[in-house]
């Protein structure tokens, strides 16, 4: 037996994400999507995230354009441009969110993923801070990431998972996945580990110095 929490990041997309949701419908599962504010462009974007809402789901921002980590961006006002203006565009179409997810290009738990100023951002926004302690590749390996997924899973007690609904195919083997899981005596939760939420409704609850660069 484990809990088991899903995240689904760097969409929506057209094409996978209506599927993602149909399947976790039929299974009755509450998940958390961390979108990134530049597929809000896409006529359908919207409406998806509207659509995961309305299913019980909850939404984070993942930043506007999920380029350069933040942890490595020089901008002085990269928490403007990243975080910011995605929240801008999360409330024009009616979502609100206090929950944010950095990326490490590639699923790295370092000072890639934050800054000073990305953290003061975070804090005096609010924001928790969502990482994760499961991250199988789906994108690089889009059918041998179940069997790294589930070895993560038998690893620990409560497992994060990050996983992508993006078009690499990997959401193909999506509903493998959840029945080996729930085979297995996974116990689906939507709430996170508190190991893996540093930072708590801008409250900093955990030592940040592994996760935050040097840069302003
Ligand atoms: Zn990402």
């Amino acid at each position: 037996m484990f809990d088991l929490t899903l995240t689904f990041d760097n969409g929506p997309d057209p094409q996978v994400t209506p599927r993602v949701l149909d399947i976790l419908r039929e299974r009755r599962l509450k998940v958390t999507f961390f979108v990134v504010g530049g597929k809000l462009d896409h006529p359908d974007g919207p409406a998806l995230v509207r659509a995961a809402l309305a299913d019980g789901h909850r939404i984070g921002n993942h930043t506007l354009t999920h380029t350069v980590p933040l942890g490595e961006n020089p901008a002085p006002d990269a928490a403007e441009a990243e975080i910011a203006a995605t929240d801008r565009l999360l409330r024009a179409i009616g979502v609100e969110t206090r929950l944010f997810r950095p990326f490490g290009g590639g699923g790295n738990l370092d000072t890639r993923l934050l800054k000073p100023s990305v953290v003061d951002h975070l804090v005096a926004e609010g924001y928790s801070c969502v990482l994760w302690n499961a991250i199988p590749r789906d994108w690089a390996d889009p059918e041998g990431w179940v069997e790294t997924a589930l070895e993560q899973c038998a690893a620990q007690p409560w497992t994060l998972i990050v996983l992508h609904d993006l078009p690499t195919g990997a959401m193909d083997r999506l509903e493998t996945f959840l029945d080996r899981a729930a085979a297995l005596g996974a116990r689906f939760r939507q709430d996170f580990p508190e190991a893996c939420v540093p930072i708590r409704a801008g409250r900093i609850a955990a030592p940040l110095t592994g996760y935050v660069s040097a840069l302003p």
